[in-house]
C-alpha cells in the first residue's frame, strides 16, 4: 500500500478543491482502509460548495462512496458478521454511531448517536485525516455498518446507494404500505428517480413524479413513474386536480418530499387525501421556513414524517434491493459522466449545471474509462 493518498480539499463555498497529498493511517486500532474506486456528488455536497450549508474546514467531501478493503485489522467483521478480507469490495454507512448511548439504544436512532461521525462532513485534521469519499482512500470508524458489494452490481450501481437510496427506503420503511394506492414524489433527482423504483416495488399502482426538468421526469418513467407532471407546463392546482381524478376524487395516499423546495410541503398537504401521509427528506439544510395551511394536516387527519440519515440496515436493504430489481431498471444511467480525482472542480461544475443525475469521480478513472 502507498504511505499517501491523494485528497480533494474542500476550502470553503467559492473557493476552488485543492488537491493533496496526505499520510495514510489508521489512528485507531479498529479503523479500515478502504480504497475508494468510486464516488458520486450528491445534493448535499452540492449545497455545501454553493455556501447553502457549511461544512468545517478543510474538509474531504464525499459520502457517496464505495472501494476495495486495504487494510483490516484481524476479527473485524462487516455488517452481516463475516470477516472482512482485504480487496473485498464494499460499501458503508455514512455515519458511524457510538451503539450505546441513548439514540443508539433506546431510541432506535443511531443515524443521530450522540457520537455521530458523518463521513464528507467532517474536519480533515490530524490524526484523522480521510474522512471522506473524493480521495484515493478513506479511513473508517469503529461503529461504521461495512456491507459487501454482490458480484453482481456494479461500482456504478452500488456508489449513491449508501446515501440515496438508503435514506430513500429508511424514509419509506417508518411510512407501512399501502399497496394499489396512490403515492406523488416531489423532486425527481436521485432520491426522487430511487423512490419511484421503491414505490413501485411496494405495490403502489399510481406513481406521480413531479419536477420541472423533462430529462429527469423521463429517468423517473424508466424508474417507474406512472405519471410525470413538470411544474412549469402545470399549476400545483391542475396537478391536484389530476390526482384527484386517477383516484375517484379521494387524493394520494402518501407523498414523498425529495426536492427541498418550500412548494414541495405546501402542494403535498394539498394533494393528500383524507388520511394520507407526508414523508418529508429534502429540506437537509438550515432555515427552510415554509408556510403551511395547519388546517389541513388536522382536517384530514395527516401524518408529515421526517427522517434525516438512515438506519444503517437500510443500506443492506439498498444492497438487496438492487440485486433483485437491476434487470427491471437502468440503474446504471443515472451517473453522467465518470471525473479522475484531479479534475474535481470539473466535475463540481458539471455537476452544478444540473443536466445529470449524479456525476462520479474515480480516483482512479483509467478503470471506468468507456464507461461513461
Ligand atoms: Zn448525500
Ligand atoms: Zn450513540
Amino acid at each position: 500500500m502507498q504511505p499517501y493518498a491523494s485528497v480533494a480539499l474542500f476550502h470553503g463555498a467559492g473557493r476552488p478543491f485543492e488537491l493533496r497529498q496526505q499520510k495514510i493511517s489508521q489512528p485507531h486500532p479498529d479503523d479500515v482502509l478502504v480504497q475508494v474506486s468510486l464516488a458520486t456528488i450528491c445534493g448535499s455536497d452540492l449545497h455545501t460548495v454553493t455556501g447553502r450549508r457549511t461544512a468545517p474546514t478543510p474538509c474531504v467531501l464525499g459520502h457517496e462512496a464505495v472501494g476495495r478493503i486495504a487494510a483490516a485489522p484481524p476479527n473485524t467483521r462487516d455488517a452481516y458478521g463475516q470477516p472482512l478480507r482485504e480487496g473485498a469490495r464494499v460499501t458503508w454507512s455514512i455515519m458511524a454511531a457510538c451503539g450505546h448511548c441513548e439514540y443508539c439504544q433506546a431510541r432506535n436512532l443511531p443515524q443521530k448517536c450522540e457520537k455521530l461521525f458523518k463521513y464528507g462532513h467532517a474536519r480533515s485534521e490530524a490524526p484523522y485525516l480521510l474522512n471522506g469519499g473524493f480521495a484515493a482512500y478513506i479511513c473508517l470508524r469503529p461503529g461504521t455498518a461495512i456491507y459487501p458489494i454482490p458480484d453482481a452490481i456494479s461500482d456504478v450501481e452500488a456508489t449513491p446507494l449508501n446515501c440515496a437510496l438508503a435514506t430513500v427506503l429508511g424514509g419509506l420503511e417508518l411510512m407501512g404500505d399501502k399497496a394499489g394506492g396512490c403515492a406523488v414524489v416531489q423532486g425527481a433527482g436521485m432520491l426522487g428517480i430511487y423512490a419511484a423504483c421503491c414505490l413501485r416495488e411496494r405495490g403502489y399502482e399510481i406513481i406521480a413524479a413531479v419536477d420541472r426538468v423533462p430529462e429527469r421526469l423521463r429517468m423517473a418513467e424508466a424508474f417507474g413513474a406512472t405519471h410525470t407532471f413538470n411544474l412549469s407546463d402545470h399549476s400545483a392546482d391542475e396537478i391536484g386536480e389530476a390526482l384527484r381524478d386517477l383516484t375517484h376524487g379521494r387524493g394520494a395516499e402518501l407523498a414523498v418530499e425529495v426536492s427541498g423546495a418550500g412548494d414541495a410541503l405546501v402542494n403535498s398537504l394539498d394533494w393528500l387525501g383524507v388520511g394520507g401521509s407526508c414523508l418529508t427528506l429534502g429540506f437537509v439544510f438550515p432555515h427552510a421556513d415554509v408556510t403551511v395551511d395547519a388546517h389541513k394536516i388536522v382536517t384530514k387527519c395527516l401524518t408529515v414524517r421526517g427522517n434525516h440519515n438512515y438506519h444503517p440496515s437500510a443500506l443492506g436493504t439498498a444492497l438487496r434491493f438492487v440485486e433483485a430489481t437491476r434487470n427491471r431498471y437502468p440503474f446504471g444511467e443515472l451517473i453522467g459522466a465518470i471525473y479522475p480525482l484531479k479534475e474535481i472542480n470539473a466535475a463540481f461544475d458539471r455537476a452544478m449545471q444540473g443536466d445529470s443525475i449524479r456525476i462520479a469521480i474515480a480516483p482512479e478513472k483509467a478503470q471506468f474509462d468507456g464507461v461513461a
